[in-house]
């Protein structure tokens, strides 16, 4: 036997497809200590009466079972408190980001024929990623210098790669915009037959604008959103809608029992509880009214408008703004690098008054 790296390495070349092993990792920074801005997180926890009640619940949860596997309640609770058409159903993910996963998987076909996943961008790194990896071409078409949809290069993409999946994320991250409406139904009736659009809703309890209700109209739009932004991303929850046939499609790539009992359990609890999270997304509506505000009136900052619980904001220098929050003990994201239009952009997630606060302070020091 020869030694152990030079074996292993051996071993991962024979293995392991080349675009795996030539991609990079998706990195997470270590944030303990840091004022954390970086994920679009809710800063706000359960009050303490409802945090004893989960508890409770979750401590009577049957960890010894498998989930039951229809998810009934859950969906139930999902369909009755969060929009969706009557008739309509929900499929479950591990996160949105699972089902973006799923999707791009049973969209992608194999060999001389892959499909082609498309998106604008700057999008959500996650389109790119899970196409890749389901096999799938990734196409993105860029917006524009105002971050609104290029409609005609979009219409003009969709002709020449025929995707069959198209990925909007409305409010779009990570420039926090609305897309145009009509240039999304344009684009959803340009695709007709022949391929998917997900409206990516993930910031919907902070946007509460939605493709939901519109469902019935377009058989070719799913609506994806996920608990995570409203203050639930431990639990890992996403759901999609869409015409029943379809969604009966994915069913199929969705593995058994992905979304564990803890989950179901607590995500049923947050349900019911879904006012207490509407008003923490008040309160953090009202926070980035405050920030965008006081961000605008820095001289050299220029501030964009989000319909999302973060902003995106252009600053001289988003290298030294970023290294500079990092020593103040402020996480929070660099886009410079993701995009040519993002040069020196950097992303902020708006959180309590206290942080933002923080945010602002630091943010003043290192401009
Ligand atoms: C955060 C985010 C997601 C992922 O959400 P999870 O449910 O936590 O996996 C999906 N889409 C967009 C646009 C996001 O910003």
């Amino acid at each position: 036997m020869t030694s152990g790296t030079t074996s292993i390495d051996k071993l991962i070349t024979n293995t392991i497809r080349e675009d795996v092993r030539n991609a990079g990792s998706y990195v997470v920074p270590d944030a303990s200590g840091y004022i954390k801005l970086d994920a679009m997180e809710n800063p706000y926890e359960l009050p303490d009466e409802l945090r004893a009640e989960l508890g409770q619940r979750l401590a009577d949860a049957a960890l010894n079972r498998y989930p039951v596997a229809s998810y009934t309640t859950l969906k139930q609770k999902i369909c009755a408190g969060l929009g969706v058409p009557a008739g309509y159903d929900v499929l479950l993910g591990n996160g949105s980001d699972e089902l973006i996963s799923i999707m791009a998987t049973a969209v992608a076909k194999q060999g001389g024929q892959r499909a082609v996943v498309m998106a604008p961008t700057p999008a959500f790194v996650m389109f790119a990623r899970s196409a890749g990896f389901a096999g799938a071409d990734y196409v993105g078409v860029p917006i524009k210098a105002d971050f609104s949809l290029d409609l005609p290069a979009m219409l003009a993409a969709i002709q020449t790669h025929k995707p069959a999946l198209v990925f909007l994320a409305y409010p779009n991250n990570p420039t926090g915009n609305l897309f145009d409406a009509e240039d999304m139904v344009a684009i959803i009736e340009a695709l007709g037959e022949t391929g998917i659009v997900v409206a990516d809703e993930a910031y919907q309890p902070f946007a509460k604008k939605s493709f939901m209700g519109r469902l019935p109209e377009f058989p070719n739009l799913v609506v994806m959103r996920t608990l995570s932004k409203l203050g639930l991303a431990g639990i890992r929850l996403g759901y999609l809608s869409g015409d029943p046939k379809l969604l009966a499609e994915f069913e199929k790539v969705r593995p058994p029992y992905n979304v564990n009992v803890l989950t179901q359990v607590a995500a049923e609890f947050a349900l019911d509880h879904l006012d207490v999270l509407d008003q923490q997304a008040e309160m953090l509506n009202a926070e980035r009214t405050r920030l965008s505000t006081e961000l605008a009136a820095l001289p050299g900052v220029e501030v964009f408008p989000s319909a999302a619980n973060f902003i995106s904001l252009r600053v001289p220098d988003a290298d030294q703004v970023c290294a500079r929050l990092r020593d103040e003990k402020v996480l929070i994201k660099n886009l410079s690098k993701m995009d040519k239009l993002l040069a020196n952009c950097i992303r902020v997630t708006v959180s309590t008054p206290e942080e933002n606060t923080a945010f602002l302070t630091a943010l003043k020091a290192s401009l």
